[in-house]
């Protein structure tokens, strides 16, 4: 095992500025063995532990706030261990990317049907821990849809495998216990790492879909017409394989955007039903891509003056709060300019599924928004904005952060973890579930 003098808890959040001091080691185990070694080194030193994928994590989870630490790496545990073609698995470790499963299962004409935009970089333990999915979770699900079991390492080194029914240990007592509160894949999906440490994962894989899709895109007057449209979709199961609207851009990366607007590609034999819902002009292969290519590159863009942030990951639209999008969405703007922030971009995946903090699935638009930070903005006054819109969300039907996104909004889900850890213990990612969250993670902006 190496412990590198590097400290790892940079990651893609607003929520950089770190106490390195407070990193007391940084481990890149390979296998079981060496995180279970890392852990007890954890232990013995009174430290938390943090997990960390690709850092691509937009909640801050990934960063293990400000408590004194260890953090332990996936990045040296990206095996493929074994793969089933006739039962449709593959067995991985958790630092393995949606891109390298792909990679590896190309030539056996299989594919992993799990694909947020940071695929590439993004690890599967990471995508578990945060319920990820991409614009096509409306047909192919999240993360959790895609995951038949997992192993997990807890904080004293007990060893759990977990899938959709139950819980395995080798503590029988444990394994009763935790089979008692009905413990399942679902309290894994969206967990942040405050369970324990994910070291290997069963997913599923199908044989790869060759049908003819129609590529097109849709203009609306406004976004309660979106909003509308996207219901109409929901309510007849359209079979949309990738779902995409842009409801804003300001005027520094418009280019030829002319928001709102949906990209959208769905199978040749739905095109009649379709026209029966939107007005689409139909795209061909390589204006949809360029399509598809200017919302990944939307939110890279800064604008000419100043820099944009991700203040607020995951607005989720869905029921009167999607048919009301317009309406919803002036309401956050406005909020937006009374707490000194410009509204710079938001767009995301429509129709799409998430799963709330009870675990029932929901059917709506996940925006996620960028927006222009004035330079003299605290940290404090920045989550000050982020809680003021998570009120805001909550009052209007919004799912505010998709519990993939910001457990520590979610009450239910938060309940429930502290429930599973009174069991398994408290080691993992504390910080997440404790009162000052807020506040630690302010001072980090
Ligand atoms: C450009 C960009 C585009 C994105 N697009 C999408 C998108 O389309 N859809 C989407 O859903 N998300 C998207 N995201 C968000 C992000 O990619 C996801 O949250 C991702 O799932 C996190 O994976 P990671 O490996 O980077 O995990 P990290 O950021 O490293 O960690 C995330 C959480 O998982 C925990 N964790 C990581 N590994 C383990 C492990 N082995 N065991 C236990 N806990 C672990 C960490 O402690 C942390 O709480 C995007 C992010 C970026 C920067």
């Amino acid at each position: 095992m190496r412990i590198r003098d590097v400290v790892i808890g940079a990651n893609a959040s607003m929520y950089y500025k770190l106490n390195f001091r407070k990193i007391k080691g940084v481990y890149y185990p390979r296998s079981e063995q060496e995180v279970i070694a890392a852990i007890k080194h954890a232990i013995s030193n009174g430290l938390s532990v943090t997990p960390k994928g690709g850092g691509s994590g937009l909640s801050g989870a990934c960063t293990g706030g400000n408590d004194e630490r260890l953090m332990i790496s996936s990045l040296q545990m990206k095996e493929v261990l074994a793969v089933s073609k006739d039962q449709g698995y593959i067995d991985v470790q958790p630092g393995i990317t949606p891109d390298k499963i792909n990679e590896f299962l190309a030539p056996m004409g299989m594919r992993f049907y799990v694909a947020p935009s940071s695929r590439d970089i993004a690890t599967v333990g990471g995508i578990l821990s945060t319920d990820g999915g991409g614009n096509d979770t409306w047909f192919n699900g999240t993360m959790r849809d895609s995951t038949i079991r997992v192993k997990m390492v807890l904080y004293d080194g007990r060893v759990l495998t977990i899938d959709t029914k139950g819980v395995k240990s080798n503590d029988p007592e444990l394994e009763t216990e935790l089979n008692k509160i009905g413990m399942s894949i679902h309290d894994v999906a969206s967990s942040h790492g405050t369970l324990g440490f994910i070291t290997e994962l069963r997913l599923s894989i199908g044989p790869q879909i060759k049908e003819t899709l129609i590529g097109g895109i849709a203009e609306f007057e406004e976004c309660n017409a979106l909003g509308r449209a996207l219901t109409e979709m929901i309510n007849r199961k359209s079979p949309v394989r990738y779902g995409e609207a842009i409801t804003s851009a300001h005027l520094d990366v418009r280019e030829d955007l002319n928001p709102p607007l949906l990209i959208i590609d769905f199978p040749a034999n739905y095109e009649s039903e379709m026209k029966d819902i939107i007005d689409y002009k139909p795209l061909d292969k390589q204006e949809l891509a360029k399509m598809k290519d200017i919302r990944l590159k939307l939110p890279k863009r800064n604008p000419k003056i100043g820099i944009q942030v991700a203040l607020f990951e995951g607005y989720g639209f869905h029921g009167d709060s999607l048919l009301h999008l317009q309406d919803r969405l002036d309401m956050v703007n406005a909020l937006l300019v009374d707490h000194g922030m410009t509204p710079f971009a938001k767009y995301g995946h429509g129709p799409s599924k998430w799963y709330l903090g009870n675990n029932t699935p929901t059917y709506g638009l996940i925006l996620h928004s960028r927006e222009i930070k004035p330079e003299d903005k605290s940290g404090q006054e920045m989550l000050d904005t982020v809680l003021a819109i998570v009120n805001l969300c909550e009052a209007n039907g919004i799912t505010p952060k998709p519990e993939h996104k910001w457990p520590y909004s979610d009450e239910l889900k938060k309940k429930r973890l502290e429930e599973i850890r009174g069991i398994i213990g408290q080691g993992f990612n504390p910080f997440l579930l404790s009162k000052e969250c807020n506040e630690v993670l302010g001072s980090m902006v």
